[in-house]
């Protein structure tokens, strides 16, 4: 089995998810009392939301960076970054590492044309939803269309993702207003929705939506352990 290299931290709370999947997905595959060889490294938070919000993007690189490159020297075979958003900043992680990356955009574009859809949703923080590095990867790459919601929307899940999902925090009130975004992009034309920050699917589950929902974190993670399993 591959040795995973994790970059999480962003937050802890979807780190958990992460390593939860992986192991689980390893133990089925393998049986018995397997699990997934792999090394985290686990930011604080609050220093890389800083750097986020107060646009210091290239020292927020340099971080993830050398976090790529104590992932390497203890052993990692490939890196894997438990968020979207810090995707922005992949192809220099990646470099840096000399290692392979999973890009999470690619994983949840693979599932995405597997079940047949080409329009989807993108829900997540206005970093992933605004710019580029992940919209334009799945449109290019991918062929994928993808919609985001209106500018207040936009503010609103931002908002909900620090201000309560990094923090644990989980309200109906939150959800509500969420299933009413799903709503609105689905009758848009989406036929599937991207939780595209790796807290959504602690606030948003199937149940919540009338087209399909793609998970990222899950996607992400299920991914990871299928390359390290070989399968
Ligand atoms: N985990 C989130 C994401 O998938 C947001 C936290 C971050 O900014 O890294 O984008």
């Amino acid at each position: 089995m591959k040795t995973i290299g994790l970059i999480g931290g962003m937050s802890w709370e979807s780190s958990v998810t992460y390593y939860r999947t992986i192991n689980e997905h390893v133990a089925r595959r393998l049986g018995g009392l397997h699990s997934a060889p792999c090394v985290l490294w686990s930011f604080d938070f609050s220093e890389i939301h800083r750097l986020q919000h107060e646009d210091r993007w290239d020292e927020a690189t340099k971080r993830l960076s050398d976090a790529g490159v104590a992932l390497r020297d203890a052993g990692a075979d490939f890196l894997v970054i438990c968020t979207n958003t810090m995707h922005k900043m992949a192809d220099a992680v990646q470099a840096a590492a000399g290692l392979p990356l999973l890009h999470i955009a690619d994983s949840t574009a693979e599932r995405i044309q597997a079940a047949g859809l080409r329009h989807v949703g993108l829900l997540g923080t206005r970093f992933t939803m605004e710019e580029d590095f992940y919209r334009g990867r799945l449109a290019e790459r991918h062929g994928l269309e993808v919609s985001i919601p209106s500018a207040a929307e936009r503010e609103f899940l931002h908002s909900v993702i620090f201000g309560e999902l990094c923090r644990g925090i989980v309200t109906d009130t939150s959800r509500r207003r969420c299933r009413a975004i799903i709503d609105k992009l689905t009758d848009g034309g989406c036929g599937g929705m991207i939780l595209g920050c790796t807290e959504l699917g602690l606030l948003i589950t199937p149940g919540d939506s009338p087209v399909p929902l793609f998970d990222t974190a899950i996607i992400h993670a299920e991914a990871a352990a299928a390359l390290a399993v070989g399968t």
